[in-house]
């Protein structure tokens, strides 16, 4: 049986977590395949090393010398080379990446080199082999994804290689060149090669002991998640909750891989088991809360809407005509409000209001924005009563205006929309209400 490793970058920011997680690995002869991250952040106001090669990208853009660029992210690797006592350099791979940058190198080229030189030094520490993810992971000419040519690639390179070190983050297109995924993307290679591999177990290690119930940044020492099931996870992490990529949990669902986040400064804490299904008498009645910021509400009222015909159609035609993508869509019988994500108004809001206003014809017209989207996550949910109520309860009670709700029909969860000067605030009362009160 082989379990994959993948460690973030505060878990290999410098040497001191690098013997971590070289002893981590070293414990238990079936973590075989690793995946690293680039070095993260070593302290608070620290720059992560795929933060200093966008930069080093447009520095050189800008006309900069590639060696002046370059040389924070060299700092960093040597630093790590030399704080490990190794006798082992990057010099070969940094005179390639130069050449590489001089030749027109892209940004998405740049930003790879921090998981692909940080898996050398790895490969090194371990005595792995270094597999290049540019060898195996691979997206198609539109620059999607490829699952099946990838899971068919990697898969064969790693039948042959029985221990390997497979950087995240990125793979190549059809002509060679680098994409990388988004950012945090290094979770979805992890959880790439734990299919191809045919694992028994993805292993996540990152610099909290698994999955809290709330954000630590906004609940002080939240509760931890035992367990939590790949959908309860996918609504949570799609709602922000930032400890995996939203998207890390495809590749392995379908294999019916169980993923583990582990703490690489704790690694005897047993961390959040990530499994397809579980028993839904959970200890807390709720799972998991998170929530984002950035959302704008078009609100539309016109009389007699629901009896129109064709009108939803025109209306989300409309919206498609301009990749605006409706997050949740409450409806009354004569107001219907799209939540749509900020951002995909930028530069065109003045031209989507008019279009809708000639198409759909309403009687009143407004774009809000300002809104956070809140969800409250759980399995448990559905069998037990008055969850809503109690959401509810502790918002109004804390002086909070609900400006949305949407309970999904799976009863998974609960998702408020409110004003996001009230986002911590709101996050902290719904904790309060199902965390505290029941400990
Ligand atoms: P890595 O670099 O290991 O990939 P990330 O920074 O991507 O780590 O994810 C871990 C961080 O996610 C934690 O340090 C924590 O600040 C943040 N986080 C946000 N929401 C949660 C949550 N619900 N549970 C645990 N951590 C969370
Ligand atoms: N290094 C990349 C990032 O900072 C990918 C990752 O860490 O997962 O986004
Ligand atoms: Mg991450």
């Amino acid at each position: 049986m082989s379990k994959v490793v993948k460690f973030g970058g505060s878990s290999l920011a410098d040497a001191k977590q690098f013997k971590k997680v070289a002893d981590i690995i070293n414990a238990d002869p079936e973590r075989v395949y690793v995946v690293p991250s680039a070095p993260g952040k070593r302290f608070k106001d620290d720059t992560k090393v795929t933060d200093l090669l966008y930069q080093c990208y447009e520095r050189v853009l800008t006309g900069e010398d590639f060696a002046k660029a370059f040389a924070p992210v060299r700092e960093r690797y040597d630093g790590i080379i030399k704080d490990l006592g190794l006798s082992f350099d990057l010099n070969e791979d940094y005179v390639k990446i130069g050449k590489d940058f001089r030749s027109g190198a892209t940004r998405d080229y740049a930003a790879s080199r921090g998981e692909y030189l940080n898996g050398k030094i790895l490969a090194h520490v371990l005595g792995y082999e270094f597999v290049d993810a540019a060898n195996g992971i691979f997206f198609d000419s539109k620059g999607e994804f490829d699952a099946d040519i990838t899971n068919a690639c990697l898969g064969a390179i790693l039948e042959k290689t029985p221990k390997a070190v497979i950087p995240g983050f990125y793979g190549a297109l059809p002509d060679g060149s680098i994409k990388t995924f988004s950012r945090g993307g290094s979770d979805f290679t992890g959880s790439v090669v734990a299919k191809a591999a045919g694992a028994s177990l993805y292993e996540n290690w990152t610099d909290v002991s698994g999955f809290l119930v709330a954000d630590p940044r906004i609940v002080k020492n939240p509760a931890g998640i035992e367990v939590i099931t790949y959908s309860e996870l996918r609504e949570l992490s799609y709602m922000g909750a930032g400890v995996l990529h939203e998207d890390a949990i495809f590749p392995v669902r379908s294999a019916n891989i169980p993923i583990n986040i582990k703490n690489t400064n704790a690694p005897e804490d047993k961390g959040t088991l990530i499994v397809p299904t579980a028993d839904s008498n959970t200890k807390y009645l709720v799972t998991g809360i998170a929530g984002k910021k950035d959302f704008s509400v078009i609100s539309i009222e016109k009389d007699r809407m629901n009896s129109e015909s064709g009108f939803m159609r025109r209306l989300l035609q409309v919206l498609e005509n301009h990749s605006v993508f409706p997050e949740h869509m409450p409806t009354g019988i004569d107001t219907i409000s799209v939540v749509v994500n900020s951002k995909e108004l930028d530069g065109q809001r003045d031209k989507l209001a008019q279009r809708l206003k000639d198409v759909v014809r309403p009687d009143h017209f407004e774009i809000i924005d300002g809104l956070a989207l809140i969800a409250v996550v759980g399995r448990g949910m559905k069998s037990k009563k008055g969850t809503a109520t109690r959401v509810f309860a502790a918002l109004s009670h804390a002086d909070i205006n609900i400006r949305m709700i949407d309970q999904g029909s799976s009863e998974l969860n609960i998702i408020v929309g409110i004003d996001e000067k009230d986002f911590d605030k709101a996050i902290r009362v719904i904790y309060d209400m199902f965390i505290l009160s029941e400990q």
